[in-house]
Parts: C-alpha cells; structure tokens; sequence
C-alpha cells in the first residue's frame, strides 16, 4: 500500500467523499503495471491512481485538485509510444471505467461514447449497426478512444478517412478548473467560431480531460481484398500508389512499406509466417483495397492494376489473398516487424512524416546519414507510406555493443530528424511528443509556435495541474 503523506489530509478527505473506495487506489499491484510503458522509454512513479466513473466525477476531481493545485496525468489504455501517460509522481487519473456507450445514431452515422471506450468495442458496435469505424491501430484490443484522441492517432487506414481528428465531430471535456464543456455536437457542418475541440485533439493531455466523443461512422465495409506485391526499387513505391491511386480511387484502403529486412524479422522470429513471394525482395508493399458492395470489385481492380505496375515494370511480382486467412498471413508480417524488430540486437526508433512523394528520398538520405554515425547500421523503414509516414527505425551492425549502441541514440536521432526537417518533414508524426520528444519540439518548432502553444496552454490551465512535464516543460 503505497504512503499519501505528501497530499495534504483535507485534499485526501475531501478527494474520498467524490470518490467511491472501490475507485481510489493505492494498492501497488493495482498501480505498478500502469507505471511503465511497452515501448521500455519510462519508469514512471505515483502513489494513487483514481478511476472515475463518469463525468461529474472527473469534474469534481479536477476542481479539487486544481484548488490545492495538485497535478494529475490522464491516462486511457497506455499503449502511448512516447511516455505521455507516465506520471512522474503526479495522480494518475485513469479513464478506462468510464467506458459506456452512449448513442449510436446510424441514420446519422455517429456514435457517441466515454473517453474509456476500448477502440475494439467501437468497430464491434459499428459493425453491428451495419455501419465502419475506420481508426484502426496495433493496440486496439487496449487503446482507449480518449487516449486516440489525445494522441491524435493514425494507424493504416489515414490514406482513405484520415487521422483521429477527422473521424471526430464533437467533444465533451473537462476543464482544469472542474468546468465542463459540453461540445458532443452530431454536426458534419459547425462553423461558429473558433474550432475548440481541435485545441483537445493531440494535446496528449496537457489542457484537460476528455470525457465524452461523438465519432464519425462510414458505410459498411462489406469487401477487402489484400495484396503483397515486391517493387522494382524504393521510388517504385510512389509510381505504384500513383497508378494504384488512378485505377481505383478510394477503394484503396491501406498502403504500407515492407522492407527486405523486415520480412526477414516476421519470418525468422514471427509465428508461423509464410514467406509471401517465391524470392525475397529488398523493398514490398502490402495493399488493401476495400468496398461496400459484395460485388467482388475490388479483387478485380486490384488484380487489373497489378498486371498493369508489372507490364510497366513498377513492380517484379505480386500475390493477392484468396481468403481471409491469407490476408491475414500478409498483415501479419506487418505487425510482427513492431513487435520482433528489438529481437536484432536492439532499436532506435523514428516516427516521421514527410510528403508523400519525398519517401523515397528521405529514406535513402537517411540511410546515408546514419551509416556516417555508425557504419553497418541496419535501418527497418516501414510503415504507412500511402500517408507519408515511415517508421524509421534502425538496428545496430551485426555483433555491435549494445550499450555503443545506446549511446549513439541521441546523435541517431538528430541526423534522421534534421533529413525530415530538410523536407519539410515532421518528427513526430502520430504517436505524439510526450516526454521522449521534447528536446526536437525545441529544436525543429519555431519560437513562435511554441509561444502560442504556450500561451494556449496557460490560458486554459493557469495552476498547470494537467499532465505536467509532457509535450514542452512548464
Ligand atoms: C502494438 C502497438 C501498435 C500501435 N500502432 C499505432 C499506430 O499504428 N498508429 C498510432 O497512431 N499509434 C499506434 N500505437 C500507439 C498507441 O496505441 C496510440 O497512441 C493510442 O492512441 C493511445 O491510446 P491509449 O488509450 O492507450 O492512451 P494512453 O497511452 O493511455 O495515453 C496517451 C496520451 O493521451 C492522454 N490521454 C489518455 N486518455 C485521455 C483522456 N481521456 N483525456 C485527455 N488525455 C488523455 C495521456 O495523458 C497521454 O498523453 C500503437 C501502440 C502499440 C502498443
């Protein structure tokens, strides 16, 4: 049982009566695990962890605890990949029960949820209703629809419906001092002013609570066809989105880089995973093209744009699934490079965004740029290019130190960010800053971005009580 000696006693009383037993924990069991992040970057530290129930409650809190100024950290699944939700001896201020839905609305195509929502449960209520919610990211079985939002996630289908914040029409959060804000509109058209619940979206956090969202939903999804085709060379890749772009449109769904050495990782240390191509190639795509009818469309265009990228000599050879079971093989070699990729010896990861067309280029100058700081460096780029956004990530030469390997983090990261930079890139593009980007917020936002953020900052939570210590230092 952890000690509250450092609250003062008539916070903690009157933090009880807002608060039922069941919800206020100190037990370190309950709170150990949601001290550390997956990706291994935080060790966080907290002696209480509250779990509210619903928005009244959270209100309360908040205004406690910005009387007695007492910081807090939202927290919603912690699947954060930068530490954004690891509190540094504030409150943890967990969301995960308030996790209801509220309406779904099919006829306007909205659902209206808490911020706990797991993610998972939004495509099961959607699917239900004849209806798609689109977000779709690794973590979604634990991922709350509070911390995508915070996070402004993306995941692999942003190339057709966009990032979080497009698939948000309204808002319910509170604000620091306990006041709440009522902005759960249902509307797709709203221009009055400024746009407040953009201000909430990607601010992991830093200006208050969100409790409630009304989420956009699309028309059911009622067919997908998947492909894994090998590229001629890196700016093939570009050439095969252009013509895959012009051949069907908006059926394609994801577009995602593979590289050789990340289907090497799934499958020498994935589970049972097939090689999908007769030969290895050093640079593949996966591809998903997806529709509402049951028509058998898309297999159809995606074979006929295939056979075209390979009689253009864009790409050298192809697979296209022929169940559900082979889609899922090919998207399984997606997701064991995040999760085998340390299995080389160790990583050093990247989250950039550049524009779409300077993929190519971005990867091979920073290919160059890292072997300068340590010669038979092994970069893993992959990721959802179709949206400009590659996981740059690199593991050491064969039989390097590890703990050489580790030192050289900081100066990996300066040369691939100062290459995003060079093309107009970002360092973050959708896991977030958190704690692990604040020095490149210095470093690559100009005075006056970070001024006004500032200043938005100070004007909503004048105490500073709101996750303190993320994005930029108080
Ligand atoms: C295997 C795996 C794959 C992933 N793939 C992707 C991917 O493809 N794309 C992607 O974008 N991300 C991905 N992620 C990262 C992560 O899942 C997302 O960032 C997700 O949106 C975080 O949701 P969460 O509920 O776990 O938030 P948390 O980690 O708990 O919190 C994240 C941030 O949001 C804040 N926050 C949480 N809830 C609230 C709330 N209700 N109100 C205010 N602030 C809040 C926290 O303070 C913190 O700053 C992946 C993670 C894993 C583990």
């Amino acid at each position: 049982m952890n000690s509250l000696e450092k609250f003062p006693e008539k916070f903690i009383t009157d933090l009880k009566t807002i608060i039922n037993p069941r919800d206020f924990i100190t037990d370190e069991e309950q709170i150990n695990p949601r001290l550390t992040d997956w990706v291994g970057y935080a060790d966080g530290k907290s002696s209480l962890m509250l779990t509210p129930r619903n928005t009244q409650e959270v209100s309360s809190i908040l205004k406690l605890c910005n009387n007695y100024k007492i910081p807090i950290v939202p927290q919603g699944g912690n699947t954060g990949s930068v530490a954004g939700a690891i509190p540094n001896g504030e409150i943890i201020l967990n969301m995960t029960k308030m996790n209801s839905i509220r309406e779904i609305n099919p006829k306007d195509y909205t659902v209206t949820v808490d911020a706990g929502c797991i993610l998972e449960k939004v495509h099961e209520l959607a699917i239900k209703s004849n209806r798609f919610f689109p977000l779709s990211i690794g973590s979604q079985g634990t991922c709350t629809i509070g911390g995508n939002i915070s996070t402004n996630a993306g995941g692999i289908s942003v190339l057709k419906y966009g990032n979080m914040r497009d698939l948000v029409l309204g808002l319910e959060v509170v604000l620091p001092n306990g006041e709440i804000w009522n902005g759960l509109r249902r509307l797709r058209k709203d221009n009055t002013g400024y746009a407040l619940k953009h201000i909430f979206m990607g601010a992991e956090g830093t200006l208050g609570i969100i409790t409630g969202a009304c989420l956009r939903l699309f028309p059911e999804i009622r067919e997908k066809t998947t492909a894994f085709a090998s590229l001629r060379d890196l700016d093939s890749c570009i050439e095969l989105l252009e013509l895959l772009r012009s051949e069907a449109g908006d059926s394609l769904s994801s577009y995602e880089l593979i590289p050789g050495i990340g289907l090497g990782i799934a499958i020498t240390y994935g589970d049972k995973i097939i090689e999908p191509l007769s030969k290895r190639y050093e640079w593949n795509v996966i591809i998903e093209f997806s529709g509402t009818k049951n028509d058998g469309d898309t297999k159809l265009n995606l074979e006929n744009a295939l056979n075209k990228a390979i009689e253009n000599g864009i790409i050298l050879d192809a697979t296209i699934a022929n169940s559900l079971k082979q889609a899922a093989s090919i998207w399984k070699i997606r997701k064991a490079i995040v999760e085998y990729q340390p299995r080389l010896g160790g990583e050093i990861k990247h989250d950039v965004a550049v524009p779409i067309s300077n993929v190519p280029e971005f990867i091979k100058e920073a290919n160059d740029a890292v072997r300068k700081v340590i010669p038979h460096i092994r970069p893993v780029a992959y990721g959802h290019i179709g949206d400009g956004n590659v996981h740059y990530n690199v593991c050491p030469p064969l039989q390097y130190d590890n703990i050489k390997f580790k030192e050289k983090t900081e100066e990996i990261h300066k040369v691939v960010y100062d290459v995003a930079f060079k093309f107009g890139g970002s360092f973050a593009a959708e896991h977030g800053v958190g704690v692990v980007k604040k020095n490149e917020m210095i470093r690559y936002k100009s005075d006056t971005e970070i001024n006004l953020m500032r200043l938005i900052k100070l004007s909503i939570d004048q105490n500073q009580i709101m996750n303190p210590g993320k994005l930029f230092d108080n």
